[in-house]
């Protein structure tokens, strides 16, 4: 077999075979195929689709790159969530302490800020010290001994997707139905998850940007939880305006911060409840969701999730003490409040726009090894929907650097249209696939 022409098969629109599928990513995960063939073949699956076989066997060829965990004796059922990306997205920084709070035990292998949108991983690395590099014993002691573990792809866990992510988010490759499930799924599989919660995000915001292409990944991904044998719920929600306020690393980490402590803003609190109540649904805690997120909302208001946050960061090795005091998370050198120049009701707060803002700020990589400025991004202060009056404050800008601040204020700007008649709010989600 020669991975030249497993390339120019998929080029040609044919479906690769499952041994094709294994050769290739083999070789990937072992250094012996080289990102740029990776790549080549990265833009032929995001030009010509995979279908429903293709994407399983290419889910589980990643995740049998490295160990597969088997948390059966480790505790009763490990849960797990994940996002397809999105711009403010959060919800894991708070969802699963809220759900570990509970007494659910979480581990998670989170990944890096992909394209436009931010990465769980980034956002817990503003944490001087946290290590997101766990390898499987460490990740399986911590889930038994803390009940919560939120890591990265170490060498020994799923190592194709954690290539193949870095690569496709600086080849363009990123919004591809096949590649996001076989991404997410062969993730889940490998950390051993056995209920999982799917947040499957859609608008201008998000990879699907209408709800036929959501439902379709939604429908893919359960159906490998599926044949993986793993539990699996997929919900639909909205990705046209950011989750939150807050965009960027260190800003996301401060506003989840705030929600633990039972501020934060109310669209997101509410997302979080939501999602943690499936959590606790699916992994036989609550009867149902409506049960769970009430559990969820009194481990929130009686502190204990942020006491579970805390307890994440100091097994990590993060110092504790800039949770602590968030003031004193990496913060940008410069912040500008802008304020609105004329009045009149939001019609809409382009996320993806938000989103490639925050990148070219520096909260983002263009390139694979490029670093992260934690501190940059940006607090839009309102939500679709809102009347604003003129004056009033529309967002903040953290920025490093004069001319970027200038170039961003300008892109947030024309993120927000405007309308002179009412508008109504979005709705946080559009569904659920079970
Ligand atoms: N999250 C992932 O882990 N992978 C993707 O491809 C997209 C979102």
């Amino acid at each position: 077999m020669r991975i030249v022409d497993i390339i120019a098969k998929k080029r040609d629109g044919l479906a690769l075979s499952q041994e094709e599928i294994d050769y290739f990513i083999q070789g990937y995960a072992r250094g012996d195929v080289p990102d740029y063939q990776a790549a080549a073949l990265a833009m032929s699956i995001f030009l010509n689709g995979m279908d429903a076989r293709e994407t399983t066997d290419l889910t589980l060829a990643m995740a049998h790159t490295g160990d597969v965990l088997d948390l059966s004796d480790v505790v009763p059922v490990a849960v797990d969530k994940h996002s397809t990306g999105g711009v403010g997205d959060k919800t894991t920084l708070v969802a699963e302490p809220l759900v570990a709070a509970c007494g659910l035990a979480v581990g998670k292998m989170s990944g890096r800020g992909l394209g436009f949108s931010g990465g769980t991983l980034d956002k817990m690395e503003s944490i001087p010290g946290y290590r997101t590099n766990l390898n499987p014993e460490e990740f399986m002691d911590q889930l038994r001994t803390v009940g919560l573990v939120l890591t990265g792809q170490s060498a020994d866990l799923a190592p194709a997707d954690g290539k193949l992510y870095a690569l496709r988010d600086v080849t363009g490759t990123v919004q591809s139905i096949p590649l996001i499930a076989s991404s997410i799924m062969s993730k889940k599989i490998a950390a051993g998850a056995q209920a999982i919660v799917l947040d499957v995000k859609v608008g201008v915001g998000a990879f699907m940007e209408n709800l036929e292409q959501a439902r379709q990944l939604a429908e893919l991904m359960v159906s490998i939880a599926r044949l993986a044998g793993r539990k699996a719920v997929a919900l639909l929600s909205d990705m046209n305006q950011p989750l939150g306020n807050a965009v960027g690393n260190a800003l996301e980490l401060k506003e989840a911060i705030e929600t633990l402590h039972g501020a934060g803003p109310e669209d997101f609190r509410e997302h979080c409840l939501v999602v943690a109540g499936h959590l606790l649904a699916l992994g036989g805690k609550a009867a149902d969701e409506a049960e769970g997120r009430r559990m969820a909302l009194e481990a929130l208001q009686a502190g204990r999730g942020w006491e579970m946050f805390r307890k994440l960061v100091i097994a990590q090795g993060g110092d504790v003490s800039y949770v602590d005091e968030p003031d004193t998370l990496p913060s940008a050198r410069l912040v500008k409040r802008v304020a609105a120049s004329h009045s009149g009701y939001l019609s809409g707060i382009n996320a993806r726009i938000i989103g490639e803002t925050v990148v070219m700020l520096g909260g983002g990589r263009s390139k694979k090894d490029d670093p992260i400025q934690y501190g940059v991004g940006v607090i839009i202060h309102h939500n679709v929907g809102d009347q604003v009056q003129v004056g009033e404050p529309l967002f903040t800008v953290y920025a490093e650097d004069d001319k970027l601040l200038a170039d961003a204020e300008q892109r947030f700007q024309e993120a927000h249209t405007w309308s002179d008649s009412p508008v109504e709010p979005l709705p946080l989600f559009y569904g659920v696939v079970r």
